[in-house]
């Protein structure tokens, strides 16, 4: 405890001016009134005391790896809290992906300390028996890179040690809108290059992305390169109102409109090319010196709800099909499927497999909107279908084109009209006309579907002219 005590004055203290210690009393009467005049500063070095200490105290949870260095060569750090004893949920399924990171800019203390608490809660809430932070540590992993600019977090400025702003150097349209010091090139620097390597070949799986920044008290979904809603913009709008309906008033907007255009950033890659759902959570830059976790946490109380929503329901970020019965009657399939997910997904496809293995038949391809359930109906010869096939799905997870490729088997028996049990593949593929009629009719069947879709919200008109962005 002492130790633990010792290291969050380690953290503060070199960093509290003495106009803080004295407005640390009149502190009630302060908060939430005007902000301070001074950052809350963790050090990398202190950091790095403490998650490892994290690491030594709670092996059971705490997997640390440092994903490679800044360019002064100081440890990226991520902390990965799991139930380390069961590899699977519960239910044997595979765990749950989070990925969150914090401190592109070294200058954003808030948001730094907003990834640090995202760890901490769950370290906290684990050791005291907590049942949600239990639940999520048996059902999930969540990977939380700290502070990604630790050079530029020991300056105190929002740069790396080469001037770049991280947040402007990633490869999603890098350097195609009107910014400053984007780097000589997509990831040119050690910092978003390490991060874009871990994204791409530890947490590629991931379903929900949250990077975190201080500025505006916001949150800021794709795109920053364009106006438009994006393509999951249904999944990104029932986060909206889920939140805004009982956990927090923060706006939640498209980056691009709730800021302004912005490109090169965490954000828009981790959604356009990794298709993850993203983030950027934008902390105010109101400050006080927090002297404990219970501090901090209730500084940050409000967006640790929005996170622990977040996390807790990750398994509704994605589309998820479940296949409720298959129907073969006078030539034609009747699939009825429901989607658990609370995103779309637009290229599904059914597909037969036969006892050898080879696909001999697959649907054309149709969307399932989000939390919705459907009924399609393809035209087939009935004949073609053996009694000791299987079925598979295929689809994307969400609707972005980056998004991964789910591809699992349909655990339901299909029923044939006609009780015959011999059946036997007469060859027919993806090409013959019988599946070129199907294509038209799988349309036909969708078109009905799509009028049930939400409509995307006006754009919002509420623009702001933030002198401190993501
Ligand atoms: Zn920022």
């Amino acid at each position: 405890m002492r130790v633990a005590v010792c290291l969050i004055m380690c953290m503060l203290l070199p960093l509290v001016p003495l106009s803080t210690v004295q407005a640390d009393e009149t502190h009630d009467q302060a908060w939430p009134g005007e902000p301070v005049d001074n950052h809350v500063h963790m050090t990398w070095a202190a950091m790095t005391l403490e998650v490892n200490d994290w690491a030594d105290t709670y092996p059971e949870i705490v997997d640390l790896i440092s994903i490679g260095e800044s360019e002064l060569g100081k440890a990226l750090w991520v902390v990965r809290l799991s139930d380390w004893s069961t590899e699977t949920q519960p239910d044997g399924s595979q765990k749950e992906i989070i990925y969150i990171d914090g401190g592109h800019h070294g200058n954003e203390y808030l948001g730094t300390a907003l990834a640090w608490l995202s760890a901490k809660w769950y370290i906290n809430g684990w050791a005291e028996g907590n049942e949600e932070a239990i639940n999520v540590l048996q059902s999930s992993e969540v990977h939380v890179l700290i502070m990604l600019n630790p050079d530029g977090n020991d300056i105190d400025t929002r740069w790396n040690i080469n001037q770049v702003d991280l947040n402007r150097n990633y490869d999603h349209y890098w350097n195609t809108c009107p910014t400053t010091q984007p780097g000589s090139a997509a990831f040119s620097e050690s910092e978003t290059l390490a991060n874009s390597v871990y994204m791409n070949t530890v947490v590629p799986e991931a379903d929900l992305y949250v990077t975190m920044h201080t500025g505006v008290w916001i949150m800021l979904y794709p795109w920053g390169k364009w106006p438009e809603q994006p393509p999951d913009w249904e999944l990104f709008h029932g986060i909206r109102e889920d939140v805004n309906g009982g956990i927090s008033e923060i706006p939640i907007q498209n980056a691009n409109q709730g800021l302004y255009p912005n490109c090169g950033t965490s954000r828009d890659y981790g959604y356009g090319a990794m298709g993850f759902p993203t983030f950027t959570f934008e902390t105010d830059d109101e400050q006080f010196v927090p002297g404990s976790f219970e501090d901090l946490n209730e500084r940050l109380g409000e967006e640790m709800d929005v996170m622990r929503y977040l996390i807790n329901n990750v398994w509704y970020w994605r589309a998820r099909l479940d296949v409720q019965s298959i129907a073969v009657e006078d030539d034609m399939l009747t699939l009825d499927i429901v989607n658990h997910g609370m995103a779309s997904t637009a290229n599904a496809s059914l597909e037969y497999i036969t006892a050898n293995g080879e696909v001999s038949w697959a649907s054309p391809l149709f969307e399932v909107n989000a939390s919705n359930s459907s009924v399609v109906s393809f035209a087939v010869n009935d004949g073609m279908f053996g009694a000791d096939g299987t079925w598979n799905l295929n689809y994307q997870k969400r609707v972005i084109n980056a998004a991964t490729w789910v591809n699992e088997t349909v655990n339901v028996t299909a029923t044939y009209d006609d009780g015959e049990q011999d059946r036997f593949l007469t060859g027919f593929g993806l090409f013959n006309p019988l599946s070129v009629l199907a294509t038209i009719i799988g349309v036909a069947a969708f078109s009905n579907e799509r009028d049930l879709r939400r409509k995307p919200d006006e754009i919002e008109d509420d623009e702001r002219n933030a002198t401190h962005e993501n």
